[in-house]
């Protein structure tokens, strides 16, 4: 009997969840396009530009090679289904294990059939088991774990290059004259232009060229592209933010895993094979591994193991409106936080560390509320899936979850982002200075964040150093005098 097989927009893959039990000669593949995805948030331009035009090229590939292909454009997901269950009443409705709680819920109550999820190399069951008997939920630990089990870059028991992590080597600042090579820039065909020219007229960002590709021949080329030019060099700056390249030595590929035009076992095998040629230092090639096999899973995994409440978490009761600046870069004489927004307003990406250490460090000390920050990463970011950004957020960016994920909030002064990045010569703030019409916002709000939460952090172990500094601090009321006035001007985009 044929079959409904429903592929979601974020697993457009052959070689994975439900197209491997998919029967070209009987199944009906289904994707729909909800127009309520499309039109409930102020998306950025790019972001749906590439999930659509992703999903209309996967239809049209799977067309031309001979299945049996309908793509819907419906209210919502579900309508779509019940458009086409109408047509096929004696149909099953099968798909992969959806990404998402809230995708997962609504074909959980359609009476879908969900295969396994293979989009990811460590299922949520496999995830539990090792979450369940952790004390604290360590990535490192998480981590070794999975070197061991898929047994990459393993020596026998024992990690290759004599050491699991090479962090100590890979954090270097952007040195004053280097070569950071160009990313892939794609052209636009007639499905990214139909695209283009059905966005909603709310959508934000701006549109100047095709940064992401959108299919899978430009997703492997994309691929291609970092092994061949980047990979190299990865490892050492990829916490640097250099003022002239916008992805440094970085390799694009997170919107490409997380559509599922590219697998992570590919990736993987594909760093492998390039490792093996002999002339990847083994911190770029660990780094990288670590990012796919650690970070990716580890984030994947606890956005399930946390539970759809997760997200409402706000234990630091930040209550903040979001800036006006994170809309507008324009809002604000921040030179980091204009460069860093303006980059994403222009492609809908920057690499973790202006995730980190400037857009979600604002978003901490000023005390923005999580889940309107949430909010907004989700929608600006290519490569925002769910499960990517709740955890990321509301564990480790924000401290909203009190230490679930992270033992310590992720807040710095102004010397950080000077020491790894190239804005602070050129900005009328001053990264050193904590009061004063010049006093970089950043080192201000810092101290002002630690005494707002000392009574929280007094019992952090982890927080012994930074408050015993908050402590020493000779001009605290000064300090607070002048955040109050930084919080003003940054609410009314004047900072
Ligand atoms: Fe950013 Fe402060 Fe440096 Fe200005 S001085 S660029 S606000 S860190």
């Amino acid at each position: 009997m044929q079959r409904i097989i429903y592929i979601a927009f974020d697993q457009l893959n052959v070689a994975a969840g439900a197209m491997l039990i998919a029967d070209k000669a009987n199944d009906h593949i289904v994707l729909v396009e909800s127009q309520r995805m499309l039109t409930t948030r102020r998306w950025h331009k790019q972001r749906l530009l590439f999930l659509l035009s992703s999903a209309r090229h996967f239809a049209k590939e799977l067309t031309d090679a001979g299945w049996n292909v309908t793509y819907l454009k419906s209210a919502t997901t579900i309508d779509g289904l019940r458009e086409i269950k109408q047509k096929y009443p004696d149909s099953e409705v099968l798909c992969a294990t959806p990404n998402s709680f809230e995708l997962k819920k609504s074909l959980t109550d359609f009476g879908a059939t969900f295969v396994a999820n293979d989009f990811f190399l460590t299922s949520a069951d496999l995830f539990s088991i090792w979450a369940s008997g952790q004390k604290t939920f360590t990535m490192e630990n998480f981590y070794r774990a999975q070197r061991k089990r898929l047994a990459i870059l393993m020596d026998g028991t024992e990690p290759v290059g004599g050491a699991w992590n090479f962090d100590a080597d890979n954090r270097l600042p952007p040195p004053k004259v280097h070569d950071w090579g160009k990313p892939s820039y794609f052209k636009f065909d007639e499905i990214d232009d139909q695209v283009i020219s059905e966005l909603p007229s709310g959508a934000w960002g701006k549109i100047d060229g095709k940064t992401w590709g959108t299919s899978r021949t430009e997703a492997l080329a994309q691929m291609a592209n970092f092994f061949k030019n980047h990979f190299k060099e990865f490892g050492p700056y990829e916490d640097s933010m250099p003022g002239e390249s916008w992805s440094a030595h970085h390799s694009l590929l997170s919107p490409y895993l997380n559509n599922g035009l590219l697998l992570a076992s590919e990736v993987v095998e594909a760093a492998l094979t390039r490792f093996a040629q002999g002339d990847i230092p083994i911190s770029s090639c660990e780094g990288f591994i670590r990012q796919i096999i650690g970070w990716r899973e580890y984030i994947n995994g606890m956005y399930w193991y946390l539970g759809e409440d997760y997200r409402e978490n706000n234990q630091l009761k930040a209550d903040r409106k979001l800036l006006p600046l994170f809309h507008d870069p324009a809002k604000t004489e921040m030179n980091c936080v204009r460069s860093v927004v303006s980059d994403i307003e222009d492609r809908g990406w920057t690499h973790h560390i202006p995730r980190l250490m400037v857009l979600s460090n604002l978003a901490l000390v000023t005390g923005v509320s999580p889940q309107e920050y949430l909010d907004w990463m989700r929608e600006v970011f290519i490569d925002a899936a769910d499960w990517v950004m709740v955890p990321n957020v509301i564990g480790m960016a924000t401290h909203a979850d009190g230490g679930v994920l992270m033992t310590k909030p992720y807040a710095a002064g102004g010397a950080y982002i000077s020491k790894m990045g190239q804005f602070c010569k050129s900005c009328k703030y001053d990264p050193k200075k904590r009061t004063g019409d010049d006093a970089c916002p950043y080192t201000t709000l810092y101290w002002d964040f630690l005494d707002r939460h000392a009574e929280t952090f007094a019992t952090n172990h982890r927080m012994f150093q930074q408050m015993g500094g908050l402590r020493r601090l000779s001009n605290l009321a000064e300090v607070k005098v002048r955040a109050a006035q930084v919080l003003h001007g940054l609410d009314s985009g004047q900072i």
